[in-house]
């Protein structure tokens, strides 16, 4: 069995590259197929990435397997995947779980986008050191009382406690 090189998958019948030539073999996981994809100039990187946007679909369902981890697989290949960009695509800062896109993407660039809850905008606000931006608004953000930014998509029984992690919650306990 081989590893891969795009997903991690590691139950591939032949080494991608392992004779001379590719083996042309389809990965059932990612859908990639080595020695013809690659051939059109799809990169590794660009395949994975827009698999990965896509949500990690199971290629061939047939191999699908059970207990199939999937960030431990990309793990196996020094891929960490965001938890929240697989299903939900959550606000680095305030936790709001509801963004259209990742707040980042793979290569780590800011969406553009304006989060609905705590108004950061993923590219901008964040210039030039993300986690810095990221810590300064979350802070500003919470000690002026958790406002909701943009009032529309403000959901009815929000609760800024329950959106935000314990941690958080514990750094800033005294000011809630
Ligand atoms: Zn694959
Ligand atoms: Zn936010």
């Amino acid at each position: 069995m081989f590893k891969c090189l795009i997903c991690g998958f590691n139950k591939l019948e032949m080494e991608p590259y392992g004779k001379e030539y590719p083996s042309g073999e389809v990965c059932s996981c990612c859908g990639f197929q080595f020695g013809e994809d690659d051939d059109k100039g799809i990169s590794h990187e660009g395949w994975r990435e827009s698999w990965i946007k896509k949500g990690c679909p199971f290629w061939y369902m047939p191999d699908f397997l059970e207990n199939w981890n999937l960030e431990e697989q990309l793990r196996g290949i020094g891929i960490t995947l965001e938890k929240n960009n697989e299903i939900k695509n959550i606000c680095p800062v305030c936790e709001f779980d509801g963004l259209d896109e990742p707040a980042y993407n793979m290569l780590g660039y800011g969406s553009y986008d304006i989060c609905s809850c705590c108004g950061f905008q993923f590219g901008l606000n964040d210039d030039p050191q993300k986690i810095k931006g990221i810590k300064k608004w979350r802070e500003n953000w919470i000690m002026d009382g958790f406002e909701w930014h943009y009032k529309p998509n403000k959901p009815e029984d929000w609760s800024p406690f329950e959106q935000l992690s314990a941690l958080v919650n514990q750094q800033y306990e005294n000011h809630q």
